[in-house]
């Protein structure tokens, strides 16, 4: 991507403007290594809400600016040294300043631990040790596009590791239901939402009403995968949409799934073994939510109240 954008903020203004219920999320790399620019088009694009997804480094640089993020996303994965691990080392401790810098600057909007889980993810403590700090916490699985591990360990790690966390975290967030708190764990929120009040598609809604923009003009369906050609729907003038198609549109699960993830949903990196491995753990989590449906469904959990980047499955 060329580094300075190939457009004026006043063309990207006219485009966003197009859609009366705009939401703008900053979304990397890492959008604040041009804070200033983030904070131009915080004053001028036409938008209802603004998301941002940052590693926390360079927060302070927004200043005044934090308050009118409606989501900050912090890019954290859990306990300190499984963070350093899979980033690098001083990681955790920046984004907790991070973290810091919002509490004491009076930021009211939400702030949302967002965990990238794998073969070092122990999910049960790593989920509950950003809870002391979180208000809320998603996480995404590093499957199919990973540099870490494979099928084959994903698999054991699935059973050994993954699928008892998520039982145990299901039963924490439970018992607190059950004394009238309803904890900010995204996925559970995000599910019990799907199943209550249904839903169309990815919940992140990529390809179909959410897209990105990337610095050279294009108009893209997924972030994070640029230089796949289905990923290119057009430009300014004209673009196209994409959905979710088999097997997808015939599986059971797709109500609440909705294909999971379009890049995943694309690219079976990990072939039809991989792809249902991580189907088998996204079925696992629906079903065991399920078993708690008369307690859950008492609140009438309706979660992301817009889109906030949050793609609700992991
Ligand atoms: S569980 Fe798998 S096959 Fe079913 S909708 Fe989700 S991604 Fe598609």
């Amino acid at each position: 991507m060329p580094e300075e954008l190939q457009y004026s903020l006043d063309e990207l203004a006219n485009f966003i403007g197009k859609d009366k219920d705009a939401i703008v999320a900053f979304y990397g790399g890492e959008p604040l290594l041009k804070a200033n620019l983030v904070k131009k088009m915080i004053d001028v694009l036409p938008a209802k809400k603004f998301v941002l997804q940052t590693n926390g480094y360079f927060i302070e640089k927004l200043g005044r600016y934090v308050h009118k993020l409606d989501t900050i996303l912090l890019s954290i994965d859990g306990r300190k040294e499984i963070t350093d691990f899979y980033r690098q080392k001083g990681c955790y401790d920046k984004v907790i300043k991070a973290l810091n810098f919002l509490k004491e600057s009076g930021y009211e909007g939400e702030i949302i631990a967002r965990m990238a889980v794998s073969y070092k993810t122990d999910i049960y403590k790593d989920v509950m040790h950003l809870l002391k700090f979180f208000p809320y916490v998603h996480w995404q699985l590093d499957v199919v596009w990973s540099n870490l591990w494979g099928v084959k360990e994903f698999k054991e790690w699935a059973e050994k590791s993954y699928k008892p966390g998520i039982k145990k975290l299901i039963k924490y967030w439970i018992k607190n239901l059950e004394k009238g708190k309803i904890v900010g764990i995204v996925p559970f929120l995000g599910i019990a939402s799907r199943i209550l009040h249904g839903g169309s598609g990815l919940p992140c809604q990529a390809g179909k009403e959410a897209f990105a923009i990337s610095p050279d003009k294009k108009i893209m369906a997924c972030p994070i995968a640029f230089d796949f050609e289905w990923n290119m729907l057009g430009d300014f003038k004209e673009f196209k949409r994409v959905d979710i198609g088999e097997p997808c549109i015939k599986c059971n699960f797709f109500n609440i799934c909705g294909g999971r993830c379009l890049f995943f949903h694309k690219e079976w990196l990990w072939g039809k073994e991989g792809f249902e491995a991580v189907c088998n753990v996204t079925k696992f989590l629906i079903k065991e939510l399920k078993k708690y449906e008369d307690i859950w469904k008492k609140y009438n959990i309706k979660y992301p109240p817009y889109n906030n980047t949050t793609e609700i499955i992991p």
